[in-house]
């Protein structure tokens, strides 16, 4: 009863609000990208909804529109693309897969929406393939994106810089997340990685301070430089079996409090891990053919000074650089696991 009647007065103090000028505005929501119910055409409305994102919190909302009209469209090899928003005023734009005389639309081109100031969402509707380079970098509103599953292709730089990026959908085909497509997307905090992911590029999430998990498929196989680069708020990063390869810097500056890593790597680059002050715990299989660490740039170089790595090594493995110390103490609970401390070596300069 006692709930029921709180439950009450939060409506109405809900519904009262708006009623009060100048009254307090509660905190927004942090609202996921959009899901596509029903796909809207030019002529009839379509149906969106999205939900927000904050733990505890089930509000949700739908939301009704046509195509978007007035966009540009260029033409090659046969193939038609988005190339500007042209007349088109929406803030939430559906980009169609038909154009408005009913071509095929195949994607988006390079740099359609460059620094846009009014997006605040992206749909783009089901069929379109590409999403180019660039097309949607520096729009300094846009908050949700929603990309269809047919869209296998996305170009680099494809999301540069959109600050107020909070949620993507991403598409289940996809099997390259390309250079540089969310970096400074210092909102970003809603990413679902798709199921046959298998690379990462350079620098793809640098600079993602919002971003806390990451929670990556089997398939993936390798982790540019820089990708994961001064994500502070990333404390947590699954590292599946199947992983071949983390590049050099691809985790560094990172909040990450422990890396577990599969015996499938076979190389783990230099500084990969440089400056995880939060890093304590890594478990470095004793798989792992190469360990990077050119004069003394290990891949924990300058990471925190209570990190322990683990291994079931019983020594350095030849491809494990002499630049960095490792200390192997046994481990008295388990006898095929050794416990390593990592010493640093000075930079030589
Ligand atoms: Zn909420």
């Amino acid at each position: 009863m006692k709930r029921t009647a709180i439950t009450c007065a939060l409506v109405l103090t809900a519904l009262c609000l708006p009623l009060f000028s100048g009254c307090q505005r509660t905190r927004a929501h942090t609202m996921s990208a959009y899901t596509v119910l029903e796909e809207p055409t030019y002529s009839s409305k379509g149906k969106l909804s999205r939900s927000c994102l904050d733990a505890g919190c089930d509000y949700t909302e739908t939301k009704e529109l046509r195509a978007s009209a007035g966009l540009i469209y260029t033409e090659s090899d046969g193939r038609i693309y988005v190339a500007g928003k042209g007349g088109c005023t929406d803030s939430v734009i559906y980009i169609s897969s038909e154009t408005q005389d009913q071509k095929k639309v195949y994607g988006i081109g390079a740099s359609a929406f460059l620094d846009d100031k009014q997006i605040t969402a992206v749909i783009v509707g089901k069929d379109v393939r590409e999403i180019g380079s660039g097309a949607f970098a520096g729009c300094e509103a846009l908050e949700s994106v929603t990309l269809p599953d047919s869209a296998a292709t996305i170009g680099s730089e494809c999301f540069l810089s959109c600050e107020a990026l909070a949620s993507v959908r991403l598409p289940a085909s996809l099997s390259a997340i390309p250079d540089n497509c969310f970096c400074g997307c210092i909102s970003l905090i809603d990413v679902s990685f798709p199921v046959g992911l298998e690379t990462i590029g350079y620098s793809a999430f640098n600079r993602c301070s919002s971003l806390n998990a990451a929670v990556f498929p089997e398939t993936l196989q390798t982790v540019g430089s820089f990708a994961f680069c001064d994500c502070t708020s990333l404390t947590f990063c699954s590292f599946p079996t199947g992983l071949t390869s983390l590049s050099p810097y691809s985790f560094s500056g990172s909040g990450l409090k422990s890396a577990l890593l599969p015996p499938t790597l076979e190389k783990l680059g230099s500084c990969a891990f440089y400056r995880c002050r939060s890093l304590t715990d890594v478990f470095l299989p004793k798989e792992v053919r190469t360990v990077e660490a050119p004069e003394g740039m290990s891949p924990f170089y300058e990471s925190s000074d209570q990190l322990t790595v683990r291994t079931d090594a019983l020594e350095k493995s030849p491809g494990w650089d002499e630049g960095f110390d490792i200390l192997f103490i046994p481990d008295a609970g388990n006898g095929e696991t050794v416990r390593v401390r990592v010493l640093y070596k000075q930079q030589k300069n």
